[in-house]
């Protein structure tokens, strides 16, 4: 069985000042992230599973026995959302998207700016806790939104970037308007990243 890790933050808890405040950093990595994956390895000890990522577990959960799986389902999809969401986002990078997907996102949703006001809405439409995504779906791109820590994963659909709605993603700055969370956020998205899992799913 695989045992699952967190991985350290490629840069400094403060370097997303102002846009995301250093304690939310802490708490949201160090402690809420930390305890979907000790979670995930608590619930699949003693199960017989070959060694595999996070996202092969995911993509496959009818390998999981039955009364584990909704929690893989909760703490693994923790896991695998946290994990992209700390690699899209940096204190450098591209802050729109260049190339071939600058031109698909104009294509699928009319222009950059109607894209993110889509994807704004996604987030602040979710009903309580989950995410926001840009997504390939069958070579189509998409927002969606997800509850909890559910994930296109799950559906056989690619999550290009996603925006963390719990509150504890945001409360500490932005209280409770997510809205406000929600156009900030786009102040630290890494294109760059996006871009590669774009090429590599297409
Ligand atoms: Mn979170």
């Amino acid at each position: 069985m695989t045992t699952y890790k967190l991985d350290d933050l490629a840069y400094a808890y403060d370097a997303l000042v102002p846009t995301i405040d250093e304690e939310t950093m802490h708490l949201h990595h160090d402690k809420h992230h930390q305890a979907y994956v000790n979670n995930l390895n608590a619930a699949l000890e003693g199960v017989d599973l070959k060694e595999q990522t996070i996202e092969e577990l995911l993509k496959n959960l009818d390998q999981v026995p039955a009364e584990k799986r909704q929690a893989v389902i909760n703490n693994g999809g923790g896991h695998f959302n946290h994990t992209l969401f700390w690699e899209s986002m940096t204190p450098g990078g591209s802050n729109e998207p260049q190339g071939d997907l600058a031109d698909e996102i104009n294509k699928a949703f009319g222009s950059f700016d109607e894209f993110k006001a889509a994807f704004e809405a996604k987030g602040a439409g979710q009903f309580g806790s989950g995410w926001a995504w840009l997504v390939l779906d069958n070579g189509e791109l998409k927002v969606t939104s997800t509850a909890n820590q559910d994930n296109p994963v799950m559906d056989g659909v690619t999550p290009l970037l996603g925006n963390d709605v719990w509150e504890h993603a945001y409360y500490l700055t932005y209280k409770n308007v997510r809205p406000d969370y929600l156009k900030a956020w786009w102040k630290v998205v890494n294109w760059d990243v996006v871009a590669e899992r774009y090429s590599a799913a297409k």
